[in-house]
């Protein structure tokens, strides 16, 4: 993997201080142990898709949502745009924080 930038990592995600689980986005409970010692970190945010889900267009530009996941451990949804025929299963990206806080999904990088 080239390591060119040194972005700042960018994906919040917890993880269980007793059984190690990663967990994407804020939890009170480990789903796997049940403990509530989980610690607040930090991904740089690269992956692979591992599922497509629904596309569109709007506004002419092709949308696709899809899940990732993270060299981490845990699965976040995320959209791609602007990759054009390049969105496939097992597609390497990385995750960058959506520009609009009110938007939840992740934005989708090829090439990470
Ligand atoms: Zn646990």
């Amino acid at each position: 993997m080239p390591a060119t930038t040194v972005d700042p990592p960018t994906v919040p995600y917890q993880r269980c201080r007793w059984c190690r689980t990663p967990h994407a986005g804020p939890r009170l409970l480990c789903t796997t142990c049940g403990s509530t010692d989980l610690d607040d970190e930090l991904s740089p945010g690269f992956g692979r898709i591992v599922r497509l889900t629904e596309a569109s267009r709007r506004h002419g530009r092709p949308k696709q949502r899809c899940l990732v996941a993270v060299d981490e451990g845990f699965v976040v949804a995320a959209t791609a745009t602007g990759l054009p025929g390049a969105i496939q299963l097992g597609l390497r990206v990385r995750l960058e924080a959506p520009a609009d806080e009110l938007r939840r999904d992740f934005v989708v990088r090829a090439g990470a």
